[in-house]
């Protein structure tokens, strides 16, 4: 079939969802697979998104995502641990520096018998690990201060905070300059076609009327994945959207430079209106001034559903409900600041029944990864190599099991009916 009056473009691979996974997809297919002709596409951050109209968003728009392998399960750590490994090279091949290596603490109720465990855990993998009694803490930090029933794992090797918006840039940069083309566009539909050899294709159609020719196709697409058609017709992702609120107290350059050594922190209590919090240290912005961040656990969350719900979600300062609380966490944490303002912003987090993300082939040429369950922004370089390395080879192609990636769909609710 001949397209009039539109541009054509053929790759060998297209991957969708230029957010932390895609950006580190676009990196490791250049790299696995340097002879094929890569794209990576999706928009760029809109500079107002109360103005955005295509309503797709992302999951990066921010300075501060807390790095740390202590607290989660072994398939985690492992995707972690692997990509904080390579963060300095890539921050050396992009010349675009986005870790801070300031160390987490992370608070616990004492005894607490899940917290002993990834102690263990973190023992069995050889992470280096403090435990800090109340005292020691405000010996350490003389501007902290932890409730008397707790107590703190200090972990300052291989943690503290990434820039998601310069990790995004170093990863794409590393992507261009091995081929990569980066292209600004939201992808409306995809669907199998036959090429006039009767080759077997994807074709990709733009929002901004291109049509791209693809023989694979990655999907890395996040929150967004089931708002277009990406998927063939009748899959739909078990995926659930949450909504996270997060709060920013702007500090003085005083106060920034009196808590210049303070760690990222996550604090998790068995008692209190919060079951806690995690927070960020100063961390200077765009617009010149240094913020504290601090977001919650599962108290603020809400599901979302439609794409409307989402798109107006993103348009918000997030839910208000969580800014007193939120701040009362991080101030009886972080002691003798006076906030010079605060405000508040949102974001969508996207959540799998297996609490990891799907990396899996829908079809023989189309792909996903899909999934942080709030853990990706850490963890992206790993997942982006293992959805890079399936999608080249049409297989499973990583060490890891892969059975702990395998997509599970929402039921067809034609079938459903039909079984009425
Ligand atoms: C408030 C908040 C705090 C967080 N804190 C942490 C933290 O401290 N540490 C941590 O490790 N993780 C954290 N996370 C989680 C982390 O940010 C996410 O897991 C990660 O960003 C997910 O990356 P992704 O690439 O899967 O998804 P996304 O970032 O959502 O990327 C999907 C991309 O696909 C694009 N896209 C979607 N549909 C289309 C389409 N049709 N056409 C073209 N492009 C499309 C989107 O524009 C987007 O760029 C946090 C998340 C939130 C919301």
């Amino acid at each position: 079939m001949a397209y009039r009056n539109v541009v054509c473009t053929h790759y060998d691979l297209c991957i969708v969802g230029a957010g932390l996974i895609g950006s580190a997809a676009a990196r490791h297919a250049t790299l696995t697979a340097p002879h094929l002709k890569v794209c990576l596409i999706g928009p760029k951050e809109p500079k107002d998104r109360r103005q955005c109209k295509h309503g797709i968003f992302s999951a990066h728009y921010d300075e501060g995502r807390l790095v740390r392998l202590f607290g989660q399960d072994q398939i985690w750590a492992e995707l972690t641990k692997r990509s904080i490994e390579r963060y300095h090279e890539i921050e050396m091949r992009s010349g675009v520096k986005f870790f801070s290596e300031v160390g987490s603490l992370s608070v616990v109720t004492k005894n607490d018998e899940v917290k002993q465990q990834e102690i263990e855990n973190a023992k069995a993998m050889n992470i280096p690990i403090q435990i800090l009694d109340k005292n020691e803490v405000t010996e350490k930090f003389s501007f902290l201060s932890i409730q008397d029933d707790s107590e703190a794992v200090f972990q300052l090797k291989g943690s503290g905070h990434v820039s998601a918006r310069l990790k995004i840039i170093a990863q794409q940069t590393a992507a261009q300059q091995q081929g990569c083309q980066v292209i600004d566009d939201v992808i409306d539909q995809v669907t199998e076609t036959t090429q006039s050899d009767a080759s077997k294709c994807l074709k990709v159609v733009t929002s901004k009327g291109k049509i791209i020719f693809a023989k694979k196709v990655l999907l890395a697409t996040g929150a967004f994945t089931g708002f277009r058609d990406l998927l063939p017709p009748g899959k739909v992702l078990d995926t659930t959207l949450l909504t996270q609120t997060v709060v920013y107290a702007e500090i003085s350059d005083k106060d920034a430079e009196r808590l210049q050594d303070m760690p990222s922190g996550c604090l998790d209590y068995t008692k209190g209106e919060l079951s806690g919090c995690y927070l960020l240290p100063p961390i200077k912005y765009p617009d010149g001034k240094y913020y504290l961040k601090v977001g919650h656990r599962k108290e603020y969350e809400r599901e979302l559903r439609t794409p409307e719900e989402v798109s107006d979600w993103y348009k918000t300062e997030g839910d208000k409900n969580a800014f007193k609380p939120l701040l009362d966490c991080l101030f009886q944490f972080v002691r003798g600041v006076t906030p010079v303002s605060t405000h508040g912003d949102c974001c969508v987090t996207t959540h799998t029944p297996t609490n990891h993300p799907y990396c899996d082939m829908i079809t023989p040429l189309l792909g996903i990864t899909v999934g942080g369950n709030g853990h990706a922004a850490k963890a992206a370089d790993e997942i982006g190599r293992m959805g890079a390395r399936m999608i080249i080879a049409g297989q499973w192609d990583h060490d890891l099991p892969k059975e702990r990636f395998k997509a599970k769909f929402k039921p067809d609710k034609k079938v459903l009916v039909s079984r009425l």
